[in-house]
Protein backbone atom coordinates (compact mmCIF):
# COMPACT_ATOMS: atom_id res chain seq x y z
CA UNK A 1 0.00 0.00 0.00
CA UNK A 2 1.14 3.39 -1.19
CA UNK A 3 -0.53 5.47 2.20
CA UNK A 4 -1.67 3.65 5.26
CA UNK A 5 -2.91 6.56 6.80
CA UNK A 6 -4.17 10.13 6.45
CA UNK A 7 -3.88 12.46 9.80
CA UNK A 8 -4.12 16.38 10.23
CA UNK A 9 -1.35 17.44 12.53
CA UNK A 10 -1.75 20.13 15.43
CA UNK A 11 -0.51 22.70 13.00
CA UNK A 12 -2.96 22.02 10.68
CA UNK A 13 -1.42 20.43 7.83
CA UNK A 14 -2.55 17.10 6.31
CA UNK A 15 0.19 14.61 6.47
CA UNK A 16 -0.08 11.16 4.67
CA UNK A 17 1.89 8.14 5.84
CA UNK A 18 3.81 6.27 3.30
CA UNK A 19 5.14 2.65 4.02
CA UNK A 20 8.37 3.18 1.54
CA UNK A 21 9.62 6.23 -0.14
CA UNK A 22 12.77 6.37 -2.36
CA UNK A 23 14.80 9.81 -2.71
CA UNK A 24 15.85 10.75 -5.80
CA UNK A 25 14.97 8.78 -9.57
CA UNK A 26 18.57 8.59 -10.74
CA UNK A 27 20.24 4.99 -12.02
CA UNK A 28 20.74 3.59 -8.15
CA UNK A 29 16.88 4.45 -7.28
CA UNK A 30 15.52 3.18 -10.93
CA UNK A 31 17.43 -0.18 -10.22
CA UNK A 32 16.20 -0.68 -6.58
CA UNK A 33 12.34 -0.39 -7.64
CA UNK A 34 12.70 -2.45 -10.85
CA UNK A 35 13.49 -5.01 -8.48
CA UNK A 36 11.09 -4.51 -5.83
CA UNK A 37 8.45 -4.28 -8.81
CA UNK A 38 9.53 -7.83 -9.96
CA UNK A 39 8.35 -9.12 -6.29
CA UNK A 40 4.99 -7.79 -6.33
CA UNK A 41 5.75 -4.11 -4.19
CA UNK A 42 3.04 -2.13 -4.80
CA UNK A 43 2.30 1.68 -4.90
CA UNK A 44 6.33 2.74 -4.33
CA UNK A 45 6.64 6.66 -3.97
CA UNK A 46 10.01 8.24 -5.54
CA UNK A 47 10.40 11.55 -5.43
CA UNK A 48 12.96 13.96 -7.68
CA UNK A 49 13.38 17.79 -8.19
CA UNK A 50 14.09 17.19 -11.93
CA UNK A 51 10.89 16.83 -14.28
CA UNK A 52 12.44 13.51 -15.72
CA UNK A 53 13.56 10.14 -14.19
CA UNK A 54 16.87 9.28 -14.83
CA UNK A 55 18.42 12.75 -15.98
CA UNK A 56 22.54 11.50 -15.06
CA UNK A 57 21.96 8.64 -16.97
CA UNK A 58 20.46 11.10 -20.32
CA UNK A 59 23.53 13.01 -20.34
CA UNK A 60 26.47 10.03 -19.68
CA UNK A 61 28.84 8.60 -21.83
CA UNK A 62 28.26 11.51 -24.19
CA UNK A 63 24.82 10.13 -24.40
CA UNK A 64 25.09 6.43 -25.04
CA UNK A 65 25.49 5.84 -21.05
CA UNK A 66 28.63 3.78 -20.17
CA UNK A 67 26.44 1.26 -18.35
CA UNK A 68 29.21 -0.78 -17.06
CA UNK A 69 32.54 -2.13 -17.65
CA UNK A 70 33.84 -5.51 -18.46
CA UNK A 71 36.38 -5.72 -15.61
CA UNK A 72 34.76 -4.42 -12.07
CA UNK A 73 37.14 -4.47 -9.39
CA UNK A 74 37.31 -2.78 -5.68
CA UNK A 75 40.23 -1.78 -6.91
CA UNK A 76 38.86 0.90 -9.74
CA UNK A 77 37.27 2.58 -6.33
CA UNK A 78 37.73 5.03 -4.47
CA UNK A 79 36.21 4.17 -0.69
CA UNK A 80 36.76 1.06 1.83
CA UNK A 81 37.58 -1.72 0.05
CA UNK A 82 36.20 -4.44 1.87
CA UNK A 83 32.70 -2.74 1.70
CA UNK A 84 32.89 -1.87 -1.84
CA UNK A 85 33.56 -5.77 -3.02
CA UNK A 86 31.12 -6.97 -0.54
CA UNK A 87 28.19 -5.07 -1.96
CA UNK A 88 30.13 -5.51 -5.76
CA UNK A 89 30.15 -9.42 -5.11
CA UNK A 90 26.65 -9.65 -5.13
CA UNK A 91 25.57 -7.78 -8.77
CA UNK A 92 28.40 -8.22 -11.60
CA UNK A 93 28.68 -6.58 -14.69
CA UNK A 94 27.12 -9.33 -16.68
CA UNK A 95 24.12 -9.35 -14.35
CA UNK A 96 23.76 -6.05 -14.99
CA UNK A 97 23.99 -6.74 -19.00
CA UNK A 98 21.65 -9.87 -18.55
CA UNK A 99 18.93 -7.23 -17.00
CA UNK A 100 18.90 -4.95 -20.15
CA UNK A 101 19.38 -8.03 -22.41
CA UNK A 102 15.65 -9.51 -20.94
CA UNK A 103 14.16 -6.30 -22.25
CA UNK A 104 16.10 -6.13 -25.93
CA UNK A 105 18.67 -3.60 -25.06
CA UNK A 106 22.64 -5.24 -25.84
CA UNK A 107 25.35 -2.41 -25.26
CA UNK A 108 28.29 -2.93 -27.03
CA UNK A 109 31.65 -3.25 -25.75
CA UNK A 110 34.23 -0.02 -27.10
CA UNK A 111 37.90 0.13 -25.63
CA UNK A 112 38.64 -0.43 -22.13
CA UNK A 113 36.12 -2.79 -21.57
CA UNK A 114 33.66 -0.47 -21.68
CA UNK A 115 30.14 -0.95 -22.59
CA UNK A 116 27.59 1.56 -24.03
CA UNK A 117 24.36 1.76 -26.14
CA UNK A 118 24.21 1.32 -29.24
CA UNK A 119 21.61 3.92 -29.86
CA UNK A 120 21.36 6.16 -26.81
CA UNK A 121 21.19 6.65 -23.39
CA UNK A 122 17.34 6.52 -23.32
CA UNK A 123 17.53 2.80 -24.27
CA UNK A 124 18.55 2.04 -20.44
CA UNK A 125 15.89 4.69 -19.44
CA UNK A 126 13.23 3.07 -21.26
CA UNK A 127 13.64 0.03 -19.46
CA UNK A 128 13.73 1.36 -16.10
CA UNK A 129 10.43 3.13 -17.22
CA UNK A 130 8.91 -0.22 -18.09
CA UNK A 131 10.53 -2.26 -14.68
CA UNK A 132 8.85 0.64 -13.14
CA UNK A 133 5.32 -0.61 -12.92
CA UNK A 134 4.53 -0.18 -9.45
CA UNK A 135 5.99 3.24 -8.75
CA UNK A 136 4.58 6.45 -7.98
CA UNK A 137 6.90 9.23 -9.17
CA UNK A 138 6.14 12.41 -8.30
CA UNK A 139 8.34 14.63 -10.29
CA UNK A 140 9.32 18.00 -9.67
CA UNK A 141 9.21 17.31 -6.26
CA UNK A 142 12.27 18.94 -4.32
CA UNK A 143 13.18 17.62 -0.74
CA UNK A 144 14.47 19.70 1.73
CA UNK A 145 14.97 18.29 5.22
CA UNK A 146 14.03 14.91 7.45
CA UNK A 147 14.03 14.44 10.79
CA UNK A 148 13.03 11.30 13.09
CA UNK A 149 10.04 10.96 15.31
CA UNK A 150 8.08 7.64 15.35
CA UNK A 151 8.89 7.55 11.86
CA UNK A 152 11.30 10.15 9.22
CA UNK A 153 9.12 13.19 8.69
CA UNK A 154 9.69 14.69 5.52
CA UNK A 155 9.27 17.89 4.32
CA UNK A 156 9.30 18.51 0.30
CA UNK A 157 8.61 21.90 -1.24
CA UNK A 158 4.65 20.74 -1.48
CA UNK A 159 3.84 18.67 1.44
CA UNK A 160 5.17 17.24 4.68
CA UNK A 161 5.03 13.74 4.60
CA UNK A 162 5.44 10.57 7.06
CA UNK A 163 7.45 7.73 5.72
CA UNK A 164 8.39 4.21 7.70
CA UNK A 165 11.09 3.11 5.26
CA UNK A 166 13.31 5.77 3.59
CA UNK A 167 15.70 5.07 0.97
CA UNK A 168 18.11 7.88 0.17
CA UNK A 169 19.22 7.76 -3.54
CA UNK A 170 19.66 11.71 -4.35
CA UNK A 171 23.40 11.21 -5.56
CA UNK A 172 26.00 13.82 -4.98
CA UNK A 173 26.05 17.78 -6.05
CA UNK A 174 28.13 16.95 -9.01
CA UNK A 175 26.22 17.96 -12.45
CA UNK A 176 24.04 20.58 -11.32
CA UNK A 177 22.67 21.42 -14.25
CA UNK A 178 20.84 18.24 -14.73
CA UNK A 179 19.53 17.89 -11.04
CA UNK A 180 22.54 16.98 -8.94
CA UNK A 181 22.26 18.14 -5.60
CA UNK A 182 24.29 17.60 -2.07
CA UNK A 183 20.84 16.99 -0.47
CA UNK A 184 21.61 13.97 0.60
CA UNK A 185 24.60 15.06 2.66
CA UNK A 186 21.67 17.33 4.66
CA UNK A 187 19.66 14.51 5.13
CA UNK A 188 22.16 12.02 6.11
CA UNK A 189 23.03 14.31 8.66
CA UNK A 190 19.89 15.28 10.15
CA UNK A 191 19.94 11.53 10.82
CA UNK A 192 22.80 11.53 12.99
CA UNK A 193 25.28 10.00 10.15
CA UNK A 194 28.46 11.48 9.25
CA UNK A 195 29.57 12.67 6.05
CA UNK A 196 32.90 12.98 4.25
CA UNK A 197 32.66 16.12 2.06
CA UNK A 198 31.68 16.09 -1.32
CA UNK A 199 34.63 17.02 -3.57
CA UNK A 200 34.39 17.49 -7.35
CA UNK A 201 35.67 13.95 -9.34
CA UNK A 202 36.64 12.83 -13.02
CA UNK A 203 36.84 16.12 -13.55
CA UNK A 204 39.25 18.17 -15.31
CA UNK A 205 42.48 19.86 -13.91
CA UNK A 206 43.15 23.96 -14.00
CA UNK A 207 46.93 24.40 -14.60
CA UNK A 208 49.48 26.66 -12.99
CA UNK A 209 51.21 29.41 -14.23
CA UNK A 210 54.29 27.35 -14.88
CA UNK A 211 51.90 24.58 -17.26
CA UNK A 212 50.25 27.55 -19.64
CA UNK A 213 51.75 26.21 -22.72
CA UNK A 214 49.59 23.69 -22.16
CA UNK A 215 46.35 25.81 -22.38
CA UNK A 216 47.54 26.57 -26.55
CA UNK A 217 47.41 23.04 -26.98
CA UNK A 218 43.97 23.04 -26.70
CA UNK A 219 42.45 20.76 -28.65
CA UNK A 220 45.24 18.12 -29.19
CA UNK A 221 45.01 14.48 -27.44
CA UNK A 222 47.77 12.22 -26.44
CA UNK A 223 47.95 8.48 -24.67
CA UNK A 224 49.76 9.35 -21.05
CA UNK A 225 50.24 7.59 -17.74
CA UNK A 226 49.12 9.74 -14.99
CA UNK A 227 51.59 8.72 -11.27
CA UNK A 228 49.02 10.15 -8.71
CA UNK A 229 49.90 8.71 -4.93
CA UNK A 230 50.30 4.72 -5.56
CA UNK A 231 47.97 4.96 -8.06
CA UNK A 232 48.65 4.88 -12.25
CA UNK A 233 45.72 5.46 -14.55
CA UNK A 234 46.44 5.46 -18.46
CA UNK A 235 44.67 6.57 -21.04
CA UNK A 236 44.16 9.43 -23.23
CA UNK A 237 45.12 13.30 -22.10
CA UNK A 238 43.13 16.10 -23.64
CA UNK A 239 44.21 19.74 -23.65
CA UNK A 240 41.74 22.09 -22.91
CA UNK A 241 41.45 25.93 -22.33
CA UNK A 242 41.17 25.75 -19.18
CA UNK A 243 44.13 23.01 -18.56
CA UNK A 244 44.09 19.69 -18.68
CA UNK A 245 40.91 16.80 -19.21
CA UNK A 246 40.25 13.55 -21.41
CA UNK A 247 39.76 9.95 -19.90
CA UNK A 248 43.39 9.61 -17.95
CA UNK A 249 43.25 12.93 -16.33
CA UNK A 250 39.26 12.38 -15.04
CA UNK A 251 40.04 9.18 -13.29
CA UNK A 252 43.84 10.48 -11.91
CA UNK A 253 41.62 13.38 -10.32
CA UNK A 254 39.30 10.93 -8.66
CA UNK A 255 42.63 10.59 -6.22
CA UNK A 256 43.90 13.25 -6.02
CA UNK A 257 43.74 15.89 -3.30
CA UNK A 258 46.82 18.06 -3.86
CA UNK A 259 49.96 17.90 -4.38
CA UNK A 260 52.19 16.95 -7.55
CA UNK A 261 51.19 14.10 -10.02
CA UNK A 262 53.71 12.89 -12.94
CA UNK A 263 52.57 12.60 -16.22
CA UNK A 264 54.03 9.55 -18.61
CA UNK A 265 54.08 11.47 -22.27
CA UNK A 266 55.75 8.32 -23.16
CA UNK A 267 54.02 5.06 -22.17
CA UNK A 268 55.09 1.61 -22.47
CA UNK A 269 58.32 3.48 -24.50
CA UNK A 270 61.77 3.52 -23.10
CA UNK A 271 63.17 6.50 -23.79
CA UNK A 272 66.70 5.14 -24.71
CA UNK A 273 65.03 3.08 -27.10
CA UNK A 274 63.31 5.66 -28.87
CA UNK A 275 66.26 8.53 -29.34
CA UNK A 276 68.74 5.68 -31.05
CA UNK A 277 69.73 7.40 -34.31
CA UNK A 278 72.49 9.78 -33.34
CA UNK A 279 72.12 11.90 -36.12
CA UNK A 280 68.64 13.22 -35.85
CA UNK A 281 66.35 15.61 -34.41
CA UNK A 282 65.23 14.51 -31.18
CA UNK A 283 61.86 15.92 -32.24
CA UNK A 284 61.82 13.47 -35.44
CA UNK A 285 62.53 10.47 -32.82
CA UNK A 286 59.98 10.73 -29.94
CA UNK A 287 56.57 10.02 -32.21
CA UNK A 288 54.42 13.04 -30.40
CA UNK A 289 52.59 15.59 -32.69
CA UNK A 290 54.75 18.59 -34.01
CA UNK A 291 53.19 20.90 -31.99
CA UNK A 292 53.06 18.66 -28.93
CA UNK A 293 57.08 17.80 -29.15
CA UNK A 294 58.18 21.28 -29.54
CA UNK A 295 55.70 22.91 -26.71
CA UNK A 296 57.48 19.60 -24.33
CA UNK A 297 61.14 19.94 -25.16
CA UNK A 298 60.23 23.68 -24.32
CA UNK A 299 58.53 23.26 -21.27
CA UNK A 300 61.50 20.49 -19.58
CA UNK A 301 63.98 23.29 -21.19
CA UNK A 302 65.96 21.23 -24.11
CA UNK A 303 66.48 22.34 -27.03
CA UNK A 304 65.23 20.25 -30.36
CA UNK A 305 68.81 19.42 -31.76
CA UNK A 306 70.62 16.04 -32.77
CA UNK A 307 71.33 13.42 -30.04
CA UNK A 308 75.16 13.53 -30.53
CA UNK A 309 75.23 17.39 -29.69
CA UNK A 310 73.36 17.07 -26.27
CA UNK A 311 74.45 17.63 -22.98
CA UNK A 312 74.70 15.12 -20.02
CA UNK A 313 72.43 17.62 -18.10
CA UNK A 314 69.80 17.64 -21.32
CA UNK A 315 69.39 14.05 -20.94
CA UNK A 316 68.63 14.13 -17.64
CA UNK A 317 65.98 16.93 -18.46
CA UNK A 318 64.95 14.39 -20.89
CA UNK A 319 63.80 11.30 -18.48
CA UNK A 320 60.95 14.29 -17.57
CA UNK A 321 59.34 13.36 -20.61
CA UNK A 322 58.20 9.99 -18.70
CA UNK A 323 57.74 11.60 -15.28
CA UNK A 324 56.61 15.12 -16.06
CA UNK A 325 55.76 17.17 -12.87
CA UNK A 326 53.20 18.79 -12.65
CA UNK A 327 51.06 20.39 -9.13
CA UNK A 328 47.10 21.04 -10.80
CA UNK A 329 46.16 24.47 -9.70
CA UNK A 330 42.29 23.21 -8.85
CA UNK A 331 39.76 21.36 -11.56
CA UNK A 332 36.88 22.67 -13.55
CA UNK A 333 34.23 22.80 -10.96
CA UNK A 334 30.62 20.77 -9.82
CA UNK A 335 29.06 21.76 -13.22
CA UNK A 336 31.82 20.14 -15.16
CA UNK A 337 32.45 16.83 -12.53
CA UNK A 338 30.83 13.85 -14.02
CA UNK A 339 30.69 12.52 -9.86
CA UNK A 340 32.15 13.43 -6.55
CA UNK A 341 33.80 12.03 -4.23
CA UNK A 342 32.87 11.86 -0.66
CA UNK A 343 29.41 10.87 1.05
CA UNK A 344 28.07 8.85 3.34
CA UNK A 345 30.26 7.38 5.80
CA UNK A 346 30.48 3.61 4.71
CA UNK A 347 31.64 2.27 8.54
CA UNK A 348 27.61 3.54 9.59
CA UNK A 349 26.23 1.67 7.24
CA UNK A 350 25.79 -2.27 6.13
CA UNK A 351 27.81 -3.52 2.87
CA UNK A 352 24.99 -6.36 3.34
CA UNK A 353 21.97 -4.53 2.96
CA UNK A 354 22.78 -0.37 2.21
CA UNK A 355 21.04 -0.31 5.96
CA UNK A 356 22.14 2.72 8.03
CA UNK A 357 23.57 1.17 11.22
CA UNK A 358 22.08 4.09 13.46
CA UNK A 359 18.67 3.34 11.94
CA UNK A 360 17.62 0.20 10.40
CA UNK A 361 14.38 2.16 8.49
CA UNK A 362 17.00 3.71 6.65
CA UNK A 363 19.01 3.06 3.70
CA UNK A 364 21.99 4.61 1.13
CA UNK A 365 22.46 3.49 -2.07
CA UNK A 366 24.39 4.85 -5.18
CA UNK A 367 26.50 7.81 -5.28
CA UNK A 368 25.18 9.54 -1.64
CA UNK A 369 27.63 6.47 -0.14
CA UNK A 370 31.25 7.68 0.33
CA UNK A 371 32.30 5.57 -3.03
CA UNK A 372 33.31 6.72 -6.20
CA UNK A 373 34.73 4.52 -9.47
CA UNK A 374 37.21 5.58 -11.90
CA UNK A 375 35.75 6.86 -15.73
CA UNK A 376 34.68 3.43 -17.71
CA UNK A 377 31.44 2.59 -16.43
CA UNK A 378 32.34 2.14 -13.06
CA UNK A 379 29.94 4.46 -11.25
CA UNK A 380 26.52 3.16 -13.01
CA UNK A 381 28.28 -0.41 -12.09
CA UNK A 382 28.54 0.70 -7.88
CA UNK A 383 24.48 2.52 -8.23
CA UNK A 384 23.24 -0.85 -9.91
CA UNK A 385 24.79 -2.97 -7.13
CA UNK A 386 24.01 -1.06 -4.18
CA UNK A 387 20.56 -0.81 -5.43
CA UNK A 388 20.01 -4.41 -5.65
CA UNK A 389 21.78 -5.43 -2.11
CA UNK A 390 19.24 -3.00 -0.78
CA UNK A 391 16.21 -4.69 -2.54
CA UNK A 392 17.11 -7.71 -1.22
CA UNK A 393 16.95 -6.40 2.43
CA UNK A 394 13.65 -4.36 1.71
CA UNK A 395 12.33 -7.68 -0.43
CA UNK A 396 13.11 -10.10 2.99
CA UNK A 397 12.00 -7.18 5.32
CA UNK A 398 8.67 -7.54 3.81
CA UNK A 399 8.97 -10.91 3.97
CA UNK A 400 9.36 -11.55 7.49
CA UNK A 401 6.88 -8.68 8.03
CA UNK A 402 4.26 -10.83 6.39
CA UNK A 403 4.73 -13.66 8.44
C1 LIG B 1 27.93 14.10 -17.57
C2 LIG B 1 28.00 12.79 -16.83
C3 LIG B 1 28.36 11.65 -17.51
C4 LIG B 1 28.45 10.44 -16.81
N1 LIG B 1 28.74 9.31 -17.52
C5 LIG B 1 28.81 8.12 -16.86
C6 LIG B 1 29.04 6.93 -17.59
O1 LIG B 1 29.06 6.92 -18.83
N2 LIG B 1 29.19 5.77 -16.88
C7 LIG B 1 29.10 5.74 -15.49
O2 LIG B 1 29.25 4.67 -14.89
N3 LIG B 1 28.80 6.86 -14.80
C8 LIG B 1 28.65 8.04 -15.44
N4 LIG B 1 28.34 9.17 -14.74
C9 LIG B 1 28.12 9.06 -13.28
C10 LIG B 1 26.72 8.49 -12.99
O3 LIG B 1 25.77 9.22 -13.73
C11 LIG B 1 26.37 8.58 -11.50
O4 LIG B 1 27.40 8.03 -10.74
C12 LIG B 1 25.07 7.85 -11.20
O5 LIG B 1 24.01 8.44 -11.92
C13 LIG B 1 24.76 7.87 -9.72
O6 LIG B 1 23.51 7.30 -9.49
P1 LIG B 1 22.63 7.78 -8.25
O7 LIG B 1 21.33 7.08 -8.33
O8 LIG B 1 23.41 7.64 -7.01
O9 LIG B 1 22.44 9.33 -8.47
P2 LIG B 1 21.72 10.10 -9.66
O10 LIG B 1 21.61 9.26 -10.87
O11 LIG B 1 22.41 11.41 -9.75
O12 LIG B 1 20.25 10.31 -9.09
C14 LIG B 1 19.99 11.17 -8.01
C15 LIG B 1 18.63 11.79 -8.22
O13 LIG B 1 18.29 12.55 -7.05
C16 LIG B 1 17.63 13.72 -7.48
N5 LIG B 1 17.75 14.76 -6.44
C17 LIG B 1 18.85 15.39 -6.01
N6 LIG B 1 18.52 16.28 -5.07
C18 LIG B 1 17.18 16.21 -4.88
C19 LIG B 1 16.25 16.90 -4.04
N7 LIG B 1 16.63 17.86 -3.19
N8 LIG B 1 14.95 16.55 -4.14
C20 LIG B 1 14.53 15.60 -5.00
N9 LIG B 1 15.36 14.94 -5.83
C21 LIG B 1 16.68 15.24 -5.76
C22 LIG B 1 18.36 14.10 -8.77
O14 LIG B 1 17.54 14.93 -9.59
C23 LIG B 1 18.62 12.74 -9.40
O15 LIG B 1 17.61 12.37 -10.30
C24 LIG B 1 28.20 10.39 -15.41
C25 LIG B 1 27.81 11.55 -14.75
C26 LIG B 1 27.70 12.74 -15.44
C27 LIG B 1 27.25 13.97 -14.69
Amino acid sequence: MLITLCYTSRKGENIKVYNLVVLGAGASALMLVSQLCKEGFNNILVLDHNAQIGMKIKVSGGGKCNVTNEKVDKNNYLGESSFVKTVLDVYSPHDVLNFLKSEGVEPKIRSLGQYFCKKSADEVINVFRKKASCVHFSLNEKVLKVHKDKNFILKTNRRILEVKQLVIATGSPAYPQVGGSDVGATLARSLGHSISAFAPALVGWTVQKDQFWMKKLSGISTPVSINVGHKNLAGELLFAHKGISGPAVLSASLYWKKGMVEIDFLPHKALKKLLSQKNKQISSQLGLSKRLTKSLLKAIGVEDKPLVKLTQQEWTKLALLKAYPLSPAGNFGLKKAEVCSGGVNTNELDAKTMQSKLDKNLYFIGEVVDVTGELGGYNFQWAFASAVVCAKSLILYRKSDDT
